[in-house]
């Protein structure tokens, strides 16, 4: 019943096949290997996509290589974000195809992915904005001057996830561009849908043929080969930690300069003399949103003991109320998971945690009506402990974990109790603990008294292991550029005269 509504939606329009775009082209893999695309609600195969190998990825750093040769690296910063300003338009004209492809391809509910189809243009007009504004720093000392030469680092490899990855894409492609390097795109073999919109954007644009590259693929066989290559001094990743720890590892040979955002088990710490209300709306939001494939997820949810049995009841009774369904309705809040493999995998976090003695509490299991495609009704265990595996990894789900805590001290503790740090929330009126807790939680990012809302500017990524490095504002232009500093001697220089 539901296919029909989501390949109806207005704007929608699926190629049967997706290609790489390399050099200002469309073109198939040099092998001509493909591999199906299936989408969420259906799970059969709508697309066959280019399956990039090492040869393609030598094609596409061949053509960006040339390309940063050319006029865009030197171009006025106003030129480039000029181009960028047109990116975003571009985005913007077509951000209902946009959000109608990623629904499509990846299950998130549409209005979700109208907001990301935002996003992503907010991304190239912001960065527009910062590469026009860009200073460099000079220091001056008596009788000596240093000034910096920022130059962009060279081709970029940027390799994405599937759970939000047109705006992911965004979230690399509009720094590395703002920055003049050349890029080469690998997106998720999951979800390359809406990817396949980026070249029209880019040369409607302006951007020049090579400074743009798409390679699809497998991420062992398309992505190994653009981290190997020597040509490639920037790899910004983000996706699983495991696989950035390969990544790593095959970086090393050449020294990569690396960029890894990665999972997360995010602790929503509720304090009892919080707000409930908003406590319990942003809790909810913050794991269910995205289908829970969010890697900010707030997924931990630890409460205070005194207000623990209440927050237990109502984010109970408010799951099992959460509308699980087609993507494509805009009243859906939980769509489908995006592929038959992660939602055996989340399913199997469902078992894990039952077989645990976690209390499941709602959901874990398909929604009534809903025979096909991967659904899974919005889930909460209670009584999870830090010994759990459903409280340690990552389960990438409409999935809530909560656990009681007595104290500030055992809250901090249960907090950090994970390898994981990406983000943190806290919910408590006390002024002092909140800024106490905030800063002993290991987190890369904190929310106090709210959801994830974004501010570009700030830094973005995470500790332990959800990350190395930050991106967002001048963070990412630090990363796809290199900073030279020169010296100048503005006088004589004292020089000790060796073998004199
Ligand atoms: P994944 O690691 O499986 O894949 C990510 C990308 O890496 C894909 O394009 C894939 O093809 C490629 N890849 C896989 N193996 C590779 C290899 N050996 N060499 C080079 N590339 C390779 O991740 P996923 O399942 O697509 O995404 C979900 C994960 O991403 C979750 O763990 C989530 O937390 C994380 N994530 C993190 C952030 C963040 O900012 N920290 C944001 C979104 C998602």
């Amino acid at each position: 019943m539901t296919e029909p509504q989501l390949r109806d939606q207005p704007g929608l329009d699926v190629p049967e096949k997706i290609e790489h775009f390399i050099g200002g082209r469309h073109v198939p893999s040099v092998a001509g290997g493909t591999f199906g695309v299936a989408d969420p609600v259906s799970n059969q195969v709508y697309a066959h996509a280019a399956a990039g190998t090492a040869q393609d990825v030598d094609r596409a750093v061949a053509a960006a290589g040339e390309a940063f040769r050319g006029p865009w690296p030197g171009l006025a910063a106003r030129a480039r974000a000029k181009v960028l300003n047109k990116i975003a338009d571009g985005i913007e004209a077509r951000g209902a195809r946009i959000a109608a492809m990623e629904t499509f391809d990846t299950g998130l509910p549409i209005t979700q992915a109208k907001g990301q189809a935002a996003r992503a243009a907010e991304n190239f007009r912001y960065f527009a904005d910062v590469i026009v504004a860009q200073h460099e720093e000079a220091f001056s000392q008596p009788g000596q001057l240093g000034y910096v030469l920022r130059r962009p680092a060279g081709v970029a490899g940027l390799i994405t996830p599937w759970n939000t990855p047109f705006m992911l894409e965004s979230w690399k492609l509009a720094p590395a561009l703002a920055s003049g390097c050349a890029v080469v795109l690998k997106p998720a073999e999951w979800t390359p849908l809406s990817a396949s919109l980026l070249p029209e954007i880019m040369t409607e644009a302006g951007v020049p043929d090579g400074v743009f590259n798409i390679v699809h693929g497998i991420g062992e066989e398309a992505g190994a080969a653009l981290v190997a290559h020597p040509g490639v001094p920037r790899i910004s990743f983000t996706g699983e930690t495991t696989t950035g720890q390969v990544i790593m590892r095959v970086a090393a040979d050449n020294l990569k300069t690396l960029s890894m955002e990665l999972g997360g088990k995010s602790p929503c710490v509720i304090f009892a003399d919080a707000d409930l209300d908003a406590a319990v709306d942003s809790a909810l939001f913050g794991v269910m949103s995205l289908n829970g494939e969010r890697c900010t997820a707030g997924s931990r949810i630890l409460a205070e003991r005194s207000v623990y049995d209440e927050l237990v009841a109502r984010l109970a009774e408010r799951a099992a109320r959460v509308r699980v369904g087609d993507p494509a309705d805009p009243a859906t809040e939980v769509g489908a998971l995006v592929h038959p493999e992660h939602y055996e995998r989340v399913m199997s976090y469902v078992s894990v945690g039952v077989g645990e003695g976690a209390r499941l509490v709602a959901g874990g299991s398909r929604p009534a009506g809903l025979a096909e495609g991967n659904y899974l009704s919005a889930t909460v265990f209670a009584d999870v402990t830090p010994s759990m595996r459903v409280f340690q990894e990552e389960i990438f789900g409409p999935v809530a974990c909560v656990t009681p805590f007595s104290s500030e001290s055992e809250a901090v503790a249960l907090a950090n109790g994970t390898k994981y740090g990406l983000a943190a929330y806290i919910w408590t009126s006390d002024l002092r603990r909140a800024h106490r807790v905030a800063a002993a939680v290991e987190s890369g990012m904190t929310w106090v008294n709210s959801h994830n809302v974004r501010d570009l500017r700030t830094p973005f990524g995470g500790v332990k292991a959800s990350g190395l490095g930050r991106e967002g504002g001048q963070h990412s232009i630090d990363f796809y550029t290199e900073s030279r500093i020169v010296h100048i001697a503005l006088g004589d220089t004292h020089v000790p005269r060796f073998g004199a």
